[in-house]
């Protein structure tokens, strides 16, 4: 997790708000913002022992020897992921993991997150849409009440599992809207079906007053142009590999797409061999609105603090340029005008002592 002594933290990371440190300078950590995250993704390897106590389960398979999740390739990860999500079962559980993300995000620093929510598999695991909305907002609450930190969801069609059931999950945003669910968003095998045929899904939540977003870009440019050409997105999750094809870069510009790219998911994956040959800083330079998150930050050893500061030492950018990725998550946030108003306002106090 965390590196303790990095350039980055040592400048950047305080122990909680606006504080005075020894010296009597006043200090305040860099606000951060995620757009970008799954919740079940975000389940720590010992909250997932707590989850597997809980329902009679063991997940020591799951675990390398110093107790971090384990696996080589993309499809283990796949089978981790799933076994990790399937410990996510009552509405205690998702109360739980939600309020533990947020806490523990917000003692780094971050003020904003928009989490990936899957309807379908919280009906398989037998909650109400509803009661399950409730329970994460109830979270949020909780969650606020000890920390300066907001969330908004992302309700997420997995590709894979067809056309039909994507269709299914975007009406719900129009027959049970609920204010927190801001965002429509698709994952899962990409290779999956034509873009196109998901256009209807996204046209039911456009038309229900959501942002869009797609993941696409992690198998290839090909991907990520079928996509821009078939969903009326303004975000692509990930959208890394763009930089293969350099007519893809002036489009996503000309479109006002923003990137939502997850270095240390990318790498772990095997996308890229490390984060200083990652493209992100590169996107930064080329004027896109390029934002960092963590995806599944237990998985890929990370959270969004760790993120930050691996992006900035490895591509050597100065504060001012870091915190050009949190204006640009605050600008493409699928969250209402008021909350992007506050968190300007966190960014500006933090650029008047930082900067
Ligand atoms: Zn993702």
């Amino acid at each position: 997790m965390a590196k303790s002594g990095s350039l980055f933290q040592s400048l950047f990371r305080r122990n909680s708000g606006d504080k005075k440190d020894g010296g009597g300078k006043p200090k305040l950590q860099m606000p951060l913002v995620e757009l970008h995250c799954h919740i079940e993704g975000s389940v720590r390897p010992a909250l997932a022992q707590k989850l597997a106590e809980r329902h009679g389960e063991r997940i020591d398979r799951l675990l390398d020897d110093e107790g971090r999740y384990k696996f080589a390739d993309f499809m283990e990860f796949m089978d981790v992921y799933d076994a990790v999500a399937e410990l996510v079962r009552t509405e205690e559980d998702y109360f739980d993991i939600t309020v533990d993300y947020l806490t523990r995000s917000a003692e780094v620093g971050l003020k904003y997150v928009e989490l990936g929510i899957s309807s379908a598999h919280v009906e398989q695991r037998g909650l109400s849409y509803h009661g399950f909305l409730n329970c994460l907002e109830s979270a949020v609450a909780e969650s606020k009440k000890t920390h300066d930190v907001d969330a908004r969801f992302i309700l997420t069609v997995v590709r894979h599992w067809g056309v039909e059931g994507a269709f299914d999950t975007a009406l719900k945003t129009e027959t049970n809207p609920h204010p927190l669910v801001t965002g429509l968003g698709i994952a899962g095998d990409e290779t999956y079906r034509d873009p196109r045929e998901f256009r209807p899904a996204f046209e039911v939540a456009r038309g229900a007053g959501l942002g869009l977003t797609a993941h696409s870009g992690e198998i290839g440019p090909n991907s990520i142009r079928a996509t821009l050409d078939a969903l009326p997105i303004s975000r692509l999750g990930h959208g890394v590999r763009a930089i293969e094809e350099p007519d893809l870069i002036p489009r996503i510009r000309g479109e006002g797409i923003t990137l939502e790219n997850c270095p240390s998911s990318n790498v772990a994956l095997g996308l890229f061999p490390s984060i200083e040959a990652h493209p992100v800083a590169h996107y930064l330079e080329e004027g896109l609105n390029v934002t960092v998150s963590t995806d599944d930050p237990p998985f890929f050893d990370t959270q969004i603090d760790v993120e930050y500061d691996r992006v900035a030492r490895a591509h050597s950018l100065a504060p001012a340029q870091m915190i050009q990725f949190t204006k640009n998550a605050i600008e493409a946030a699928f969250c209402e005008p008021k909350l992007k108003d506050k968190l300007r306002r966190d960014v500006a106090a933090w650029e008047k002592i930082a900067v």
